[in-house]
């Protein structure tokens, strides 16, 4: 009996909550997921149903594990305040704001709970299992829906004044581009975004083309690999807009690595050429090969694996594994 309690120790519940999805699975001491469940978020519903849902996923999740949970991590769509669990005004998840979800899931399951902004937790991923092992500093950037990013320096999440995370995905990119919601013209975000190559896209192809139904970044990186011209061309200013940014990242902070995850990235190699050839062209002042640029290792299941960082960062401190 006792046995069987020292083998679960590690077992970590591990929530990712999304504007679209909510993601729920169980994480092992070595990062790896032994379980994984998603739902839709559908936010309207409230926040209550959706603690439901989480409650009944975790609760099936460990059911096939066979596990007991130690504790469980949240990585969420923000802003979010870690230090005290409530979610802030999240564009996607209307009526949710000063919702707890901390307090929520530790009151459910008696386990202790700790959250973080979801770019946060991928980073903390990647500093615990991922391409940031064993290293001191690291700025994990997802591209998908939106540009998250997280800042790992000396080893430790980088918060700036008042516990706020850093938002480097609102960067400015091009001082004359598209409005964004937060308030600059041309960031990072509004430019590199999965939906802004899609927009661009649309502006390229005839009214009537077939291809305007079904516009996604995945499917104009599939196209592109045919060889079509114009996705070809839209590919290479994605990769632009993006390699702007990371050698932004690299000037700014030189750190050991770059990790690109989030969905637009499924098709890094794409992207990649392009990003290191501008990073290697604009970052004359450091020493820019010294900077280490990847995708992801840790696949679909990072968000997850994400949450469960969160809680072994925040309950048992950085270890190697
Ligand atoms: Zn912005």
């Amino acid at each position: 009996m006792g046995s069987l309690i020292v083998a679960n120790e590690q077992a970590i519940g591990a929530v990712d909550i999304g504007g679209t999805k909510i993601a729920a699975g169980i994480v092992d001491a070595n990062g790896c997921l032994l379980a994984y469940r998603e739902t839709p978020t559908t936010a309207q519903e409230g926040f209550g149903a959706a603690m439901d849902r989480i409650h009944a996923m975790l609760n099936d999740a460990v059911g096939s594990a066979k596990v007991e949970l130690c504790g469980i991590g949240i990585g969420c769509t923000g802003p979010v305040d870690p230090r005290t669990g409530a979610i802030g005004e999240v564009e996607f998840l209307p009526g949710w704001k000063d919702c707890n979800p901390v307090q929520h899931l530790a009151a459910l399951f008696h386990l202790r709970v700790a959250m973080e902004n979801d770019a946060d937790a991928a980073a903390l991923a990647e500093a615990e299992w991922g391409a940031g092992r064993n290293k001191q500093s690291l700025i994990c950037v997802m591209v998908g829906t939106g540009i998250g990013a997280g800042v790992v320096l000396d080893g430790s999440l980088y918060r700036g004044a008042a516990g706020s995370h850093p938002e480097i995905g609102h960067h400015v990119i091009d001082c004359s581009g598209p409005k964004c919601f937060c308030g600059a013209k041309g960031c990072w975000e509004v430019l590199a975004r999965g939906p802004a190559m899609v927009e661009r896209m649309r502006n390229r192809i005839p009214r009537g083309d077939p291809k305007q139904g079904t516009l996604t970044a995945k499917a104009i990186c599939d196209l592109a690999r045919t060889g079509d011209a114009v996705a070809m061309g839209e590919v290479e200013c994605e990769g632009t807009y993006l390699g702007i940014g990371v050698a932004n990242l690299v000037t700014l902070f030189a750190p050991e690595v770059i990790v690109l995850g989030g969905n637009v990235m499924l098709s890094a190699d794409l992207f990649m050429p392009t990003i290191k050839a501008i990073v290697r062209r604009n970052c004359g002042l450091v020493d820019s090969e010294a900077t280490t640029i990847t995708s992801t290792s840790l696949g679909s299941g990072g968000p997850v694996i994400g949450a469960a960082a969160v809680w072994r960062r925040s309950f048992q401190g950085a270890r190697a594994p």
